[in-house]
């Protein structure tokens, strides 16, 4: 009998999550074995958990299988092949299972080939004991990083890739959401050098949140026009970059307007539903840049994050407000929809 492990998984096409045991995966030769440490909730974990229409399209077709695409662990089995990695190691994951063999990743562009595959989405995630790995997707940690550190490299990835999208020293960047990624993001393009940076969100919570992560001005769209706030905050009357982080269509037309002539949005925020916006005015005419981002550029992502860290300048310790073992899973779902929080984190 294989051994059993713990694992919340979907398994009913349904809102929610159930606990079940399930064999302990066996490794391939390419893979390493983790027993997990910690593992986070992402937005898309909670759109799994809540099987919104997106969810019910993207993996339908997948259940039963165990989701959570965040994740730090030690490495406990390395596969018969692996030289690159040892037992007793440290590390953090990266969710996309690409094809390193293939030519997208020989052209730096993995995290956005069609082959790419994620945990806890496509395959069994992190919601468990133990998860199997190819080798390279797990990155090895200074074993005395705090686990609610460590977890959070693959979200900061987010952040890092949106925050490098565009050299944003010296510039004016309005940030349009305070989610867990803004905020992370807010970080990132403070220790870049950024000369104003402004954010807005809906939530009190998440607004005060930003302002003591250095936020100059904070603008909550409920209670101000965005434009008229912004041009009137910002010193030179709109802004260089727009870092759209939250995917509310009113943030999106709104960023894109206060953007001079000449300027860079980046859209990471991922709309419910297409959006109509005046493409000649508000792109062409002002020769703006858009940038889409997902994921993140293996490894050069990875290794800016990690310099980032190493040098001090990002300090990620206030990010996860909340922690829950993960037989709580459906308490932290909760704190989670709630959004009085950062980032939220379960312990196997
Ligand atoms: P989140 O949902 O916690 O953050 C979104 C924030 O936007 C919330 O704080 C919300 O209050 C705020 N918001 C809502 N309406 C707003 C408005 N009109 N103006 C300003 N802010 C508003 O999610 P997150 O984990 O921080 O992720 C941010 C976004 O990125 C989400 O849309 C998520 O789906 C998307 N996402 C994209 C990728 C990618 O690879 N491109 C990956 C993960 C998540
Ligand atoms: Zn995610």
């Amino acid at each position: 009998m294989p051994e059993l492990m713990p694992a919340v998984r979907k398994i009913r096409p349904r809102r929610g999550l159930e606990m079940t045991e399930i064999p302990r995966p066996e490794i391939g030769s390419h893979e390493v074995l983790v027993e997990v440490k910690a593992t986070s909730i992402c937005g898309t974990d909670r759109q799994i958990y809540e099987w919104t229409p997106w969810a019910r399209h993207r993996c339908g077709s997948k259940i039963p299988f165990t989701q959570g695409h965040e994740l730090c662990g030690e490495i406990v089995e390395v596969g018969s092949s692996v030289r690159e990695r040892r037992t007793g190691q440290f590390v953090s994951a990266e969710s996309h299972i690409v094809d390193y063999q293939g030519e997208y990743f020989r052209r730096g562009l993995a995290h956005v080939a069609p082959e790419t595959r994620i945990i806890g989405v496509d395959r069994d995630g992190a919601f468990a004991r133990y998860i199997a790995l190819p080798w390279q997707n797990t990155r090895p940690n200074p074993s005395d990083m705090p686990l609610k550190v460590a977890v959070l490299k693959e979200n900061f990835g987010n952040a890092i890739h949106v925050g490098y999208a565009v050299d944003v020293s010296g510039l004016d960047v309005l940030i349009t959401g305070a989610g867990p990624v803004g905020l992370m993001t807010l970080l990132i393009v403070r220790a870049l050098g950024a000369r104003t940076i402004l954010i807005s969100d809906v939530s009190r919570y998440r607004l005060d949140f930003a302002l003591r992560l250095g936020a100059d001005e904070v603008i909550n769209p409920k209670q101000d026009d965005l434009v008229e706030k912004v041009r009137d905050l910002s010193p030179r009357s709109g802004v260089d970059v727009l870092l759209e982080m939250s995917g509310a269509p009113s943030a999106v037309l709104g960023g894109l307007d206060l953007l001079r002539a000449g300027g860079h949005a980046v859209a990471f925020g991922l709309p419910e539903d297409p959006l109509t916006l005046e493409l000649s005015d508000l792109i062409i005419f002002k020769g703006i840049t858009l940038h889409g981002i997902v994921g993140r550029r293996l490894w050069d992502t990875w290794e800016k994050m990690e310099s980032l860290l190493r040098e001090g300048l990002v300090d990620l310790s206030p990010i996860v407000t909340h922690q829950y073992p993960l037989a709580d899973f459906d308490k932290a779902f909760e704190t989670m929809e709630a959004g009085q929080c950062g980032k939220v984190m379960m312990r196997p």
